[in-house]
């Protein structure tokens, strides 16, 4: 069982925007294994609140810590980075050239230059880690394609990959469902399924089918106008009074 305490930790977190709270007096608690979706009308505050997690942002008061010493509102991006927190945008940005093996490679090297990366050899055991990554990410039969060449969701299978080459202990990603066929977005799901437990994920999502499936007995969050609406299962959340009026409809 890799589930154990808490990874990470917001205290009233408040973020304003000239003198407009973003986010306004946020808790939020998050155990390590977690799978934790988060859900919120748009302008709830769900990119700030990745933004204050990830350094991008820093809150103009409250805590905010990764484990239960690293105080993320003292960390830059870089730094929070190099931590262990991972962030996935919803554009994916690989490197359209490369196959995706070189991707995974160049994200496993990414403090040394594009040049010198793809130069040095790598060891037995670097391969070994890239082909696990590949196989977990299920393009396996792709390795040696230019990843241009992928689909929308094979490229951002890939760029989870990538973030995953830089062993991170936290994962965010944001909308990762968006803009995929069916067929992807249950594979995603399975991806992220799998990957809970050995990794913290916590996922900002709109499509309902798809958190539904990653969700199981897991806990939701429902953010609103800056801070937690309501929290608990997806059933618990969903038939929430207070959700149903502002995110969910009746
Ligand atoms: P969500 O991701 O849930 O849609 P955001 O975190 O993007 O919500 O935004 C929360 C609120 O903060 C919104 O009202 C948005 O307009 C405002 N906001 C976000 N970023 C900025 C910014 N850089 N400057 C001014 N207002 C911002």
């Amino acid at each position: 069982d890799t589930t154990h305490g808490v990874i990470l930790y917001l205290e009233d977190i408040v973020v304003t925007f000239d003198g407009f709270r973003a986010i306004n007096k946020l808790n939020l608690n998050i155990d390590k294994g977690e799978l934790r979706s988060i859900i919120g009308p748009n302008g709830a505050g769900k990119t700030t609140m990745m933004d204050v997690i990830t350094g991008k942002t820093r809150p103009d008061s409250g805590k905010a810590f990764f484990g239960q010493t690293i105080d993320l509102t003292k960390l830059n991006e870089a730094q929070i980075a190099h931590a262990g927190i991972g962030r996935k945008f919803q554009k994916p940005t690989v490197f359209e050239q490369l196959s995706v093996f070189e991707n995974l490679e160049l994200a496993m090297k990414m403090d040394k230059g594009i040049w010198t990366s793809l130069r040095a050899k790598l060891s037995g055991q670097q391969r070994d880690n890239i082909n696990r990554t590949l196989e977990l990410i299920r393009l396996q039969d792709q390795a040696h394609r230019p990843s241009g060449l992928l689909s929308h969701g094979q490229k951002q299978w890939l760029e989870i990959g990538m973030l995953l080459m830089q062993e991170p202990v936290v994962l965010l990603l944001d909308e990762p469902a968006a803009g995929m066929t069916d067929e992807e977005t249950e594979r995603s799901g399975e991806l992220f399924l799998s990957l809970a437990g050995e990794y913290t994920l916590i996922v900002v999502e709109h499509d309902m089918d798809f958190i539904k499936q990653i969700s199981g007995g897991r806990k939701v969050t429902c953010l609103h106008e800056g801070s937690v609406l309501s929290e608990g299962s997806l059933e618990q959340v969903q038939n929430d009074e207070r959700v149903i009026e502002v995110y969910l409809g009746r």
